[in-house]
C-alpha cells in the first residue's frame, strides 16, 4: 500500500515535473550527467536577499532522476544557501544509507527511499542534488 503510494508520487513528478526549464538570468548554472543510466540534468537558480527564489532543472532523465529533481526544486525554493546545503547533505546521507530516512521535512522525498533497494539507481536519485551542490560551490567561489 505504502509502496504504491510512493510509486504514485514518483510517477506524478515524472509526468508533470515541477519547475522544469531554465532560470534566466541565473546566479548559478550547473550540468551533471549519470552515464550509467544516460541521465542528463541542468540546474539553474536565482537568489534574492540570500534566498533561492527560483530553481529549475532541465534535461533528460529516467523517472527516478526526473522525479527526484522535481521534488528537490520544491524543497529548496525559499531556502537560504546554508539551509539548502544542509537539506541536500541529509538527503545524500540517506541515499548512501548512512542515516535512516525520516524527518517531517522530507515529505515527498520519502518516496525515494525505495530506490535504496536498487543501488544502481541511487545515482539517478542523487544526480540533481549533487549538480545543485556543484552549482552552489561555483557561486560561493565567485563571491570569495
Ligand atoms: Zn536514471
Amino acid at each position: 500500500m505504502l509502496e504504491e503510494l510512493y510509486e504514485e508520487i514518483i510517477l506524478d513528478h515524472y509526468r508533470r515535473p515541477r519547475n522544469k526549464g531554465k532560470v534566466d538570468p541565473s546566479d548559478i548554472a550547473a550540468h551533471g550527467s549519470n552515464p550509467l543510466c544516460g541521465d542528463e540534468v541542468d540546474i539553474s537558480a536565482r537568489f534574492q536577499d540570500g534566498r533561492i527564489v527560483e530553481l529549475k532543472f532541465d534535461g533528460k532523465g529516467c523517472a527516478i532522476c526526473t522525479a527526484s529533481a522535481s521534488i528537490m526544486t520544491q524543497k529548496l525554493i525559499g531556502k537560504t544557501l546554508p539551509e539548502a546545503r544542509q537539506l541536500i547533505g541529509s538527503f545524500l546521507n540517506m541515499m548512501r544509507g548512512e542515516t535512516s530516512f525520516g524527518g517531517k521535512e522530507m515529505g515527498d522525498l520519502k518516496a525515494l527511499e525505495g530506490v535504496l533497494k536498487f543501488p544502481v539507481r541511487v545515482k539517478c536519485a542523487t544526480l540533481a542534488w549533487n549538480t545543485t551542490l556543484q552549482g552552489f560551490q561555483q557561486h560561493t567561489d565567485k563571491q570569495s
